[in-house]
């Protein structure tokens, strides 16, 4: 029987309703042929409101402990669909990220996954067994729980299928695949069929909330097919992301805008980078930075996601020299061939002019066209953009 790990994100688990409405298409699943491996979220908006707990008691909380906490959200998914989908009549275990063989870096509440020896689970699909597995956490070398940043079920459901060697990733979700842009923002938005492992990696990487992008370097480096589908729609219906999916030619597939980010430099103009800087960043849950230096300057973008003791983050920089500022956003043109002939940053700085929106700074090379800009202006941007990159084309 040939693997399947399917992903079920927060809003498909969010009620005892869901939950056993997920238990049945894990059946059908089953029944269809496959073994069946799935990967919970939290239930809903369990993992804001455990964050928000956390505040409550400690401003900046010690993240060993916070990932005691907040990997309890997804403990919790993986009990009650497994009681869900025994009482359809079919045997069903669920295991945490430690006893799935998940092993994490030691960087609490942004760990990264190392390696995954699935020999539990192996032993429960031989078994017949259906298994769950709780997301967004796994265990240090030094055994302790270490949860994967937000968004982090679907590295779980994606590095799990590549140790697996899963026919394919299947992440379900309220929407029914990845979309041009956010629809809830350009009403215009289109979804994408296929995409590529670059357009992909790209996407996530600029903030798209789809699919994280520690996930799709798992699926690129080990071939995973990706299908993200709608929890309740028609299986059929998505966009797969796998080898050659992606565009035949130079254009623009998908825009995209960050949707929290801190942005560093210096306070004074020339001076250099603290000799600490990487390791404060690191210490405060933002090891993920992308930190760059040239003469005379430098800078870094923090994604503020895992960040979860801001004010003392700002502190430790402000002590350092170093300026924070969080009204800027980057706007990002994803595609190929974008940095050269026939030109799509001219129409794109166009369109951006037209649209009164300024710019701050931009990013080009052949995979994205980024445009830094005032928060503010981040929707106007986007629409910009879509409209004059995409809006006349076929969807790819
Ligand atoms: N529950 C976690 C979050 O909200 C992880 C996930 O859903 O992927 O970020
Ligand atoms: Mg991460």
């Amino acid at each position: 029987m040939g693997v399947v790990v399917q992903k079920y994100g927060g809003s498909s688990v969010a009620t005892p309703d869901h939950l056993k409405r997920v238990a049945r298409r894990v059946v059908e699943t089953r029944q269809a042929g496959h073994a069946v491996v799935v990967v919970v979220s939290a239930m809903g908006d369990t993992t804001n409101q455990l964050l928000a707990l956390a505040q409550s008691v400690s401003p900046n909380p010690q993240r060993r402990e916070l990932d005691m906490l907040i990997t309890t959200g997804e403990r919790m998914s993986m009990a009650l669909l497994s009681m869900a989908i025994q009482d359809l009549g079919y045997p069903a275990v669920s295991f945490t990220g430690s006893q799935s063989g998940i092993i994490t870096t030691h960087n609490h509440s942004n760990a990264r996954i190392l390696r995954v020896t699935p020999v539990r689970i192996r032993a429960a699909l031989d078994a017949g067994q259906i298994v769950i597995v709780a997301g967004f956490q796994g265990v240090s070398e030094q055994l302790e729980i270490t949860s994967l940043g937000r968004g982090g079920s679907d590295t779980t459901a994606v590095a799990l299928a590549a140790a697996l060697e899963a026919d394919y990733a299947e992440i379900c979700s309220d929407v029914d695949g990845v979309y041009s842009a956010d629809p809830r923002g350009v009403p215009d938005a289109r979804r994408i069929d296929t995409l590529g492992y670059d357009e992909m990696q790209q996407l996530a990487d600029a903030g798209a909330k789809v699919l994280n992008a520690e996930a799709v370097e798992w699926a690129r480096r080990n071939g995973i097919e990706v299908r993200c589908v709608q929890t309740d729609g028609p299986r059929e219906v998505g966009t797969r992301i796998k080898a050659g999916g992606g565009l035949p030619h130079a254009r623009v597939v998908a825009v995209t805008a960050h949707p929290g980010l801190l942005m560093l430099g210096p306070d004074v103009p020339g001076a250099p980078a603290p000799a600490d800087l990487e390791a404060t960043l690191a210490a405060y849950g933002a090891a993920d930075a992308e930190v760059w230096r040239v003469p005379g300057s430098w800078g870094a973008r923090v994604p503020k996601q895992n960040l979860h003791g801001l004010a003392a983050f700002r502190e430790a920089l402000t002590r350092l020299g170093v300026r924070v500022r969080e009204d800027l956003t980057l706007v990002t043109a994803v595609g190929r061939g974008l940095a050269g002939p026939p030109g799509l940053l001219g129409p794109a700085r166009e369109a951006l002019a037209e649209a009164g929106v300024a710019t701050h700074g931009q990013l080009v090379d052949s995979g994205r066209l980024a445009f830094l800009v005032d928060a503010a202006h981040g929707p106007t941007a986007t629409r910009a953009l879509h409209a004059a990159l995409i809006g006349g084309l076929d969807a790819p």
